[in-house]
């Protein structure tokens, strides 16, 4: 009997979403992954191991996680760290003094915030631009050019970047296309398809999507990249734990069954709150108003939960947070609780002022991630949070 491990991407999405990379425990059948509390593995012999020597390098449950991502967006390999920033950090380390990268300016925070006030100081250089227009990236490639960075959709101004123009310009400059596909997730777009070289993760948000662990995970197809981002996580060392893996690992299982309620939840909340405050104030690309919404369609199966509501001011954007009950005003996203935040001094905290003036994130700016309770429950909330204002 042919069954569903490892990388098998001819099956359905939820059929690998549910089995790939997994099999049973060879001891007793558990038909769940084991945790595999340990850092070391007894060796039979000198010289003589089961493949796995420290669990730095490899751990099952950590290769489970890894398999079943990579599998999810058509990938050969896998690769998880312990956040998404270090997930980052990782594939940044491909790079040498002297390299140059285009990066859109509309990234998240901690990702901007890494490269210019860490990476800049290794000798790298950034060029952060508006990677909505693909003629913006093309301007900004010089020889020195090694990785286009792409966050689509973006955080939290919702831009989408054209993954096929951005991979066309990056295969002609002789760079990678990276792509942070947190946002959209694996069942909504597949970059690697588009002809992206990286595809990066915070496991942390849907596909982890219970808001219990912290992660990251990097795929390619490549494989002479993934062999130099096995040997950068193990001599980095930013590796999850186990019972982490085990976590995400229960929640991709599900990725299929929630991206299609966040979607409903957030086409229904999208559309109460462009009744309510008006279209040009409501940023959410399964708009028909947003100004890239025949990209998103094209390059999208779905829009997932993901709003951002102009308020007109900070003291606007303050007063509808704090009179939400079923919203909670936290940062992070992607779980299924719904969840309300403001950008610009919370997720966007570190972006100096003159650049988040720059890209259009302003101090009335509210995001919303819609998780998967009821839609009605979620738009009746809104409705007596805006009454007050
Ligand atoms: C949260 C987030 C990250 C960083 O991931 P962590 O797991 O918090 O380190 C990177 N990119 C996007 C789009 C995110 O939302």
């Amino acid at each position: 009997m042919t069954r569903v491990f490892d990388n098998d991407l001819d099956a359905g999405f939820g059929t690998r979403a549910i089995h790939a990379g997994q099999r049973p425990d060879p001891l007793a059948g558990a038909i769940m992954t084991p945790v595999y509390f340990t850092s070391t593995y007894v060796q039979d012999a000198l010289g003589q191991h089961k493949g796995y020597e420290y669990a730095r390098g490899k751990n099952p449950t950590r290769e489970a996680l890894e398999r079943n991502v990579a599998a999810l967006e058509g990938g050969r390999h896998g690769f998880a760290f312990a956040s998404g920033v270090g997930a980052t950090d990782a594939i940044m380390k491909l790079l040498a003094a002297g390299d140059h990268v285009v990066c859109g300016e509309n990234v998240y925070g901690g990702t901007f915030r890494l490269f210019d006030r860490i990476l800049r100081s290794f000798g790298l250089a950034f060029s952060f631009v508006d990677t909505r227009d693909p003629q913006k990236i093309a301007d900004a490639v010089t020889p020195a050019t090694r990785v286009i960075w792409v966050e689509t959709p973006t955080n939290p101004l919702m831009r989408l970047t054209d993954l096929a123009s951005a991979s066309t310009i990056a295969r002609k400059a002789g760079a990678w296309l990276v792509v942070d596909n947190t946002f959209a997730s694996p069942f909504f777009q597949q970059p690697l398809s588009f002809g992206a070289d990286l595809v990066m993760h915070s496991t942390t948000k849907y596909l982890n999507g219970h808001s219990d662990m912290i992660g990251g995970l990097v795929v390619t197809s490549d494989d002479a990249l993934a062999e130099r981002l096995q040997f950068i996580l193990n001599a980095g060392g930013a590796v999850p734990g186990p019972m982490d893996c085990f976590l995400a690992l229960r929640g991709t299982k599900t990725l299929h069954l929630r991206m299609p309620r966040h979607d409903e939840n957030g086409r229904k909340v999208a559309a109460w709150l462009a009744k309510r405050w008006g279209d040009e104030r409501v940023i959410y690309p399964g708009l028909a108003s947003h100004p890239q919404h025949a990209l998103a369609k094209r390059q999208m199966k779905g829009f997932g939960g993901m709003i951002s509501v102009e308020m007109g001011s900070r003291e606007a954007a303050g007063a509808m947070l704090n009179r939400v009950r079923v919203f909670s005003l936290a940062e992070s996203l992607g779980g299924v609780e719904s969840l309300i935040s403001h950008p610009a001094s919370m997720t966007h905290g570190s972006v100096p002022a003159e650049r988040k003036a720059a890209m259009g994130l302003t101090d009335g700016i509210v995001r919303l991630s819609c998780g998967v309770e009821d839609g009605d429950d979620l738009v009746a909330d809104l409705e007596q949070a805006f009454a007050g204002l």
